[in-house]
């Protein structure tokens, strides 16, 4: 039986594997984490909305019942591309006869000093769940002693004005009012600061400019303040490195091996890289999207060539793009350019997390904690759940 290993259990790497249920592919799915992270909602796990299991899901609980699926927890230190197995630091070496990369991106500080140690990037549940407690520490700090507001224990920055960064600086400002609002905290809420930094000129460069202006306007409404034009000179954006891959989704003279998702530079539509790597034509940005829908196209060129089909290309089929801004305030931008926003698109974002979560008992119980929030107007789990071992808490 032809055996495919498939490494990360992110949307592309599931989505990969989901395809292949019941083919006569032998495919072992590995992950250094038991769970897929649904991390388009991380956002509200770091500001206290959701609960870190209503937004991750074990891999096992996916694949359990498909007879040719199996799961190795472990994390995939290399490749040995002569004898076509993958390397992991738990237990035997997996050989295989095709390989899908799908490890997804990281953040990177850059070595600039201090970023690191000070900064909170947001990419795992781990980050979601530290950054959580880092901001209920800080509430807890200032209610002992209000004075710290002077030296920017109130102070929130956030460095980014893509959809993230808009929710993150929209969720905080809304976590700052439930805080005087229900649990008692007794700070003047005035005082409490959320900055939006980023070096372009404009919020969501993705978006069209109107959108863009009215996430401005609802964050500068609910207290955000925006730096635009302003880059961060002890912090700078993530990057990742990509895996080049031709228009098959292939690596380029790694025979077997298929890259998708964030670890992957996928283009748009045909071009690919030409026999000296080079690629050719506009990459696709790093989305849910373009990560399921590679993940399903390199599973399909798994089984074309198991059956002596030729290789399709890839393209991507634009769906649109969408951010919430906070309560009732949404954009959705449909590929016609279309724009909805406000309730509406915040029904429409609902809706769609919704349908893409993992697990039926987790759509239930996001389900449950976003209708109670909108009708007690409270929040969701504030709790400190971490102990203080890190510097900054
Ligand atoms: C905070 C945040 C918000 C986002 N919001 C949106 C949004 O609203 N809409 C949208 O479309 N996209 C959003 N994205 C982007 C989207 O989540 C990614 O494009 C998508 O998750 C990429 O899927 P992937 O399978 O390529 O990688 P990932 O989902 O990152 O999965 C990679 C997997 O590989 C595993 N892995 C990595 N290295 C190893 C190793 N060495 N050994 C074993 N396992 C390994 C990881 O544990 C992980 O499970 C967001 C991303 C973030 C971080």
């Amino acid at each position: 039986v032809h055996r495919l290993v498939i490494v990360g259990a992110g949307f592309g790497g599931l989505h990969a594997a989901r395809a292949l249920v019941g083919q006569p592919v032998e495919v072992t799915v590995v992950d250094q984490r038991n769970f897929h992270t649904f991390q388009p909602l991380l956002y509200e796990v770091s500001t206290a909305g959701l609960d870190p299991g209503d937004v991750a899901y074990p891999v096992r609980a996916i694949f359990g019942r498909a007879p040719n699926v199996t799961f190795r927890y472990a994390r995939v230190t290399g490749v040995d591309w002569e004898r076509r197995c993958v390397l992991v630091d738990a237990g035997e070496p997996l050989p295989y006869d095709s390989l899908v990369v799908a490890t997804g991106a990281t953040a990177r500080f850059f070595g600039i000093p201090g970023a690191e140690q000070h900064a909170r990037p947001l990419y795992t549940l781990a980050d979601a769940r530290a950054l959580r407690d880092h901001v209920l520490r800080r509430l807890e700090e200032i209610d002992v002693d209000p004075e710290r507001a002077d030296g920017g224990t109130l102070t929130f920055v956030v460095v980014g004005g893509g959809p993230t960064g808009v929710e993150v600086a929209g969720a905080l400002a809304e976590l700052l009012d439930v805080s005087v609002r229900h649990d008692g905290f007794r700070f003047d809420r005035e005082r409490g600061r959320i900055v939006l930094v980023d070096a372009l000129d404009r919020l969501l460069t993705a978006f069209d400019a109107d959108a863009a202006r009215y996430a401005a306007a609802t964050l500068e409404a609910r207290s955000v303040e925006l730096r635009l034009g302003r880059k961060v000179r002890a912090v700078t954006a993530t990057s990742v490195e990509l895996l080049v891959v031709d228009e098959h989704l292939r690596v380029p003279g790694r025979p077997g091996v298929f890259a998708v998702g964030d670890a992957a530079a996928v283009l748009r539509g045909p071009g690919g890289a030409d026999d000296h790597g080079e690629r050719h034509g506009e990459l696709c940005p790093q989305l849910a999207q373009v990560a399921i829908q590679s993940g399903r196209h390199a599973a399909a060129q798994v089984l074309r060539q198991l059956t002596g089909q030729p290789l399709e290309p890839f393209r991507y089929r634009d769906k649109g793009i969408m951010a919430t801004i906070g309560r009732r305030a949404a954009i959705t931008q449909l590929p016609s350019g279309l724009v909805v926003r406000g309730t509406l698109g915040w029904l429409g974002w609902l809706a769609l997390h919704l349908v893409y979560l993992v697990g039926f008992r987790n759509r239930v119980t996001v389900l449950v904690n976003w209708s109670w929030r909108y009708l007690s107007w409270t929040s969701g789990p504030r709790i400190i759940v971490g102990e203080a071992d890190h510097p900054d808490g």
